[in-house]
């Protein structure tokens, strides 16, 4: 089972940030739900231990890999703040306040990527995700380290043989594995910062579903789980919201780097899950 974001062509979004990126057409992300395929648990090294996320993790490792053609946007976004500071920092967010806050550590740059060979493939079923992250990475296999994967592949997501060219990235459910197809980032046509904006998003709420959101591994405190679009959030202004991915989130994301220094794209009462989770 994946769960998997699409982008579909709005109008709200672009009233949204004229002020910002005039002339420039945004898309908006969209959350497609489930994609269909369950990957099932025994994912040997890969499998994600949720209360040890959130007990005994000293630190958290993200590793990033990409295809030559797919490699992830790494420059300075708004303030000259690197861009994947965001999905640092709301990280981070998830954390805060608890008994135990985890180090966290994000590639900033390609130098701290690692390139892999061109796969070739067209699309891309989960099982097919999986085998390539056992060929770069031998998980740790610590309880104080817990490493996500994330994958900047060419090509799309496999739905029943057809490649979906909405879904902008996916996890694997029951393993730290997440890719994102950088392909149906570029086919939005957009400037080079708001695509930034967009894939670290797109980061950000898969992030969320693997650590757990939204009653997907850990309990809710209050009920916020969106009844027809199973893992999301039902806050307008949080970034599990199924559909809010694009709009809310990079308004909010500029008003408060802007306003408050803060990144923080989950809602209260996200946060309120994962801040106060006893595993
Ligand atoms: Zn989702
Ligand atoms: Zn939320």
């Amino acid at each position: 089972m994946m769960d998997a974001w699409s982008r579909k062509g709005t109008t709200c979004l672009r009233g949204m940030l004229v002020f910002l990126l005039p002339a420039v057409f945004l898309a908006l992300v969209t959350c497609s739900g489930e994609s269909g395929e369950d990957s099932g648990t025994g994912q040997g090294g890969f499998a994600l231990d949720i209360p040890a996320l959130y007990s005994t993790a000293g630190l958290i490792l993200v590793q990033v890999a990409y295809e030559p053609g797919a490699e992830p946007f790494t420059g300075t976004i708004l303030n000259g703040t690197p861009s994947w500071t965001v999905l640092e920092d709301n990280i981070r967010g998830l954390f805060q306040g608890r008994l135990v806050e985890p180090d966290v550590s994000v590639p900033m740059s390609l130098a701290e990527m690692e390139q892999i060979p061109v796969q070739s493939e067209e699309t891309w079923t989960a099982s097919e995700i999986m085998d390539l992250a056992s060929g770069v990475w031998e998980p740790l296999q610590l309880t104080t380290t817990v490493e996500f994967f994330v994958l900047f592949l060419e090509g799309y997501l496999d739905e029943e043989g057809e490649g979906n060219s909405q879904v902008i990235g996916v996890s694997i459910v029951g393993t730290p594995v997440i890719a994102v197809f950088k392909d149906v980032i570029r086919a939005s046509g957009s400037s080079s910062t708001v695509l930034a904006f967009v894939e670290q998003a797109t980061l950000v709420h898969e992030f969320g579903h693997v650590m757990g959101l939204v009653d997907n591994g850990i309990p809710m405190v209050s009920d916020h789980l969106d009844a027809d679009h199973p893992r999301h959030c039902t806050n307008e202004d949080c970034v599990m919201y199924w559909l809010n991915e694009g709009a809310a989130d990079l308004r909010l994301f500029v008003q408060q780097m802007l306003v408050t220094d803060s990144l923080v794209m989950f809602g209260d009462e996200c946060l309120n899950d994962t801040r106060s989770y006893l595993p």
